[in-house]
This record gives structure tokens, C-alpha cells and sequence, in this order.
């Protein structure tokens, strides 16, 4: 697993790096996504209800849902309501959030995927671990058995990626053209038209929006966009930030319903499901102008070692750490424990489109959670630790004792096993004792204060010999 996410998220870096590099104005383009984006939520209702306007003026329909429940009733009742037992979908995060397919599988009606690792996660029944390679954690090998065994009258395919995408287009190609109603995600959504949008590299997305009868398109509330050429700027950011592409292979706009053409009947789900919460903090706030591009995860140390699974997350890397906890809230134990996972490189802010400061924002989860979490043994020890280390003769003092404490426990030159809960850090490593004399017991041996030898008192002697 790790040797593919090294090859796929290090292939992307480069190609990333490229693609920006030749841009002169990337910096003024991500200041300027960036401000959309805070003006957009700003006045969040507001942009919401002219979206709903503009949509409903041009035939759609508009829903509000406040939560991943709500939301997944609102598809199976049209699903319902037209005796859909299948439909297909184009890949779509915040599908996952609210765990759609399971819902939809509940009530006896099937969502194929059909995104190509999207159907592969499915037929495999994993879990997406990227957000734009949901199988990245997948070779080819176990692909090729994969497909041999659930796709059927494709006799024994080869490992040629080819082979192994043409059928997948056979067994998708069928589905584009019979089933009734499609699931979509939204990237953006412009408030002043009403237009929908969508952006994928397979044109699996273009089928889903533009055959089927129905459409239902689900859309986190922070996607609205204010105005039409507000598009152009996240147009430029979004495929070389992901995809490491100049411009996207597939762009699908859409506004209400075109009677005739594309799906006669038009409805666009508003989902909440946390996201006001993580509004109304001024801090986190910045969460939401996110594009989910994945530039973050391609540069994360802490990604590419332990996979998109670690988090246990819909949304994985720099990303989820930040969003999940808002989303669900600092109580939720697995997301709380997220912020944690970093090393505050700072790499995620460095290539975020839209300038989100990953690693202040962990930072301030990270102070969040500690105040859920309460008074626990880590917390108490750290108050202790900071009571003797803000004076130099409780540090001396406890060094003392420490000294004296740990000659039980050393063997040889080294601690190889401290009790308790402390024998976790000795677990892998062996800890070295405390020397017999420490430097400021040291140097007063040789008869010196340790603060007439400190560099302000060399820096007193020298500025008194300039005068
Ligand atoms: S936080 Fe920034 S870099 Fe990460 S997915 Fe969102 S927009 Fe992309």
C-alpha cells in the first residue's frame, strides 16, 4: 500500500508543481479564490436563497436538508416515487458522507458507481482512501482479479490497464443508457444563474448528468458561488491543484431543466450536516473554501504513511483532519483524535488553492479538543511538567530526585523498561539515564554563576568596552 501511494501522490506532486510553476499569478489567483470563497460565506444565506430562486425560475426543484439523514430520505423518496430499484452516480464525496449507497442498498434500491475507482472500491466493497483516487491503495494485479471475478461476460482479462478499463466501459456503457436516474455531487453552484457543475476526467459524470430522466445532485451549502465569472477563477485552480492538468477534461454546466434535452426533472439537495456549525466558528470558518482538490493530501508526510484508512474519516489527509472534527464536532472520540495527525509541516498550506491554514487551524482543534478531553493523566502531567520547568531550582530540584529515582531501573548504560504507563515509550526504544552531573551543577563546580557566563553577560562586557 505504501509503495502505491508513494508512486501515485509523488507522480502528482511533480506534475503539480509543473503545472503551477508556469502560472506567473498563482499566488494573486489563490489570494483572490481564497477572498471569493470568505465573500461567498459571508453571506451564506443570502447566496443560498438566490440559488434556490434561480433554480427553482429555471424548473428545478431545491431541498433543504439539515442532515445526512434527511438528505438520503430526500433521494430515496424521488427514487422511489419514479419505482427506481437502480441508478447511477457520478463519484461524489459528499455522497459518502452522508453513507448514501448502504441507505439506498436499505431500501432495496442499487447505486452503481461509476467513476472507475469509484467502481472498483465498490465491487471490492472497500472504502475510498483518496479524494480524487479513491483506489489509490489498489494495484493492478488485484484489479485484474477483481474484474475477473464480478464483472461478468468479460471471459479473463488481462492486467493491461486497457483491457481492464475497456471493461469497465462495457459494463458501465449499459448502464449509462438504461437506468432512469442519476446521483450526482456539485463542485459549484452559482447563485445569480443557477447553474450546476460538475468537473470529472472520465466523462462518466457527463453521461450520469445528461441521460437519465432524473437527476438529483447533492450539494454541501458552502459550494454556492455568487456570481458566473467567479468560475473562471476556480476553473484555473482546481485541475492543476488535483489533477495536475492545465484545464479539466470534462466540465458539465447545467441550469434548471431544458425541456427535451438532458434530464426532464432537475433536483439539487442543500445539505447542512455540521456546516453552519463550522460557520459560525470565526476560526474554522476558513474549512469551508474548500475545493477538494487533494493537493493537501499529495504533500503530507503523515498521508503517504499511513493512508487515506488511518483517519477513519470520509474525508482523509490535512483535509479531514481539519473538517471531520468540525463537521461532527470536537465530542465525536475518532474525530478529535484527528487534528493529532500531523506534523505541522505546513506542506498542506503551502499548495492549498485557497489558501485554508491547515496547520493553524489543527492547531486550534488540536487546543479545542484538550478542553473536551478535561482533565486526563496526559493533561495533568503536562501541567506538572510546566509548574517545574517555569523556575530553574524546581528544574534543578527534580532533576535531583529523578537521579536518585532511576537507579533502580537503569541496566548497564541505559533504561531498557519503565513501569506503568510510562512503558510505552520503552516499548521500541531504550531511554538513556540521567547523567551523574548535569551542566549547572557542572559549571558551578568550576566555581561560575551560569548567568555571569550567559551571552547577555558577554554582550554587557563587549557594549562596555565599545563605550
Ligand atoms: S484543503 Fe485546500 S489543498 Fe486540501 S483539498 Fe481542500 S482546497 Fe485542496
Amino acid at each position: 500500500m505504501r509503495a502505491n501511494l508513494r508512486n501515485v501522490t509523488g507522480a502528482i506532486r511533480a506534475k503539480r508543481a509543473n503545472v503551477v510553476g508556469e502560472m506567473p499569478h498563482w499566488e494573486q489567483l489563490r489570494d483572490l479564490g481564497a477572498a471569493l470563497k470568505d465573500d461567498t460565506l459571508a453571506d451564506l444565506p443570502d447566496r443560498l436563497l438566490q440559488l434556490e430562486r434561480s433554480v427553482q425560475a429555471r424548473g428545478g426543484q431545491v431541498h433543504w436538508a439539515r442532515d445526512a439523514r434527511e438528505a438520503r430520505d430526500l433521494v430515496a423518496l424521488i427514487a422511489e416515487q419514479h419505482a427506481v430499484t437502480e441508478l447511477i452516480k457520478v463519484k461524489s464525496i459528499t455522497s459518502d458522507e452522508i453513507e448514501l449507497n448502504l441507505a439506498l442498498e436499505e431500501r432495496g434500491i442499487h447505486a452503481v458507481e461509476t467513476d472507475l475507482a469509484e467502481l472498483i472500491v465498490q465491487l471490492s466493497k472497500d472504502s475510498p482512501s483518496h479524494i480524487l483516487v479513491p483506489a489509490i491503495h489498489r494495484n493492478r494485479a488485484e484489479i485484474q482479479e477483481l474484474f475477473n471475478t464480478e464483472l461478468p461476460g468479460e471471459g479473463q482479462l488481462s492486467d493491461d490497464p486497457a483491457a481492464l478499463a475497456g471493461a469497465a466501459r462495457r459494463y458501465l456503457r449499459q448502464k449509462f443508457l438504461t437506468t432512469k436516474m442519476a446521483v450526482s455531487g456539485v463542485n459549484f453552484a452559482v447563485a445569480e444563474t443557477g447553474t450546476v457543475c460538475v468537473v470529472e476526467s472520465e466523462g462518466n459524470g457527463r453521461m450520469c448528468v445528461t441521460l437519465p430522466e432524473v437527476l438529483v445532485s447533492i450539494m454541501g451549502i458552502e459550494k454556492v458561488l455568487e456570481k458566473v465569472e467567479d468560475l473562471s477563477v476556480f476553473m484555473e485552480l482546481l485541475p492543476r491543484s488535483s489533477t495536475a492538468e492545465r484545464m479539466n477534461p470534462y466540465n458539465s454546466f447545467w441550469t434548471g431543466v431544458t425541456p427535451g434535452d438532458g434530464p426532464q426533472e432537475f433536483h439539487l439537495i442543500l445539505l447542512d450536516n455540521g456546516r453552519t456549525n463550522v460557520l459560525a466558528d470565526e476560526f474554522g470558518r476558513q474549512t469551508l473554501r474548500c475545493i477538494r482538490c487533494s493537493a493537501c493530501l499529495n504533500v503530507c508526510p503523515v498521508y503517504e504513511r499511513a493512508g487515506g484508512h488511518a483517519y477513519g474519516s470520509v474525508y482523509p489527509g490535512p483535509i479531514g483532519a481539519i473538517l471531520t472534527p468540525q463537521l461532527l464536532g470536537m465530542y465525536d472520540k475518532n474525530a478529535n483524535t484527528l487534528p493529532g495527525a500531523s506534523s505541522l509541516c505546513g506542506a498542506c498550506y503551502d499548495v492549498c488553492p485557497v489558501k485554508i491554514n491547515i496547520p493553524q487551524v489543527l492547531i486550534y482543534l488540536r487546543s479545542e479538543a484538550n478542553v473536551q478531553k478535561g482533565l486526563t493523566a496526559e493533561a495533568l502531567a503536562m501541567k506538572g511538567m510546566k509548574f517545574v520547568m517555569a523556575e530553574g531550582w524546581r528544574f534543578e530540584g527534580a532533576l535531583k530526585l529523578a537521579r536518585v529515582g532511576q537507579g533502580p531501573l537503569v541496566r548497564g548504560d541505559a533504561i531498557t523498561s519503565l513501569p506503568g504507563l510510562l512503558g510505552g515509550w520503552t516499548q521500541s526504544r531504550d531511554l538513556q539515564p540521567l547523567p551523574k552531573e548535569g551542566f549547572r551543577e557542572w559549571w558551578k563546580r568550576r566555581g561560575q554563576e551560569p548567568a555571569a557566563a550567559s551571552g547577555e553577560a558577554d554582550t554587557s562586557s563587549e557594549s562596555k568596552e565599545r563605550v
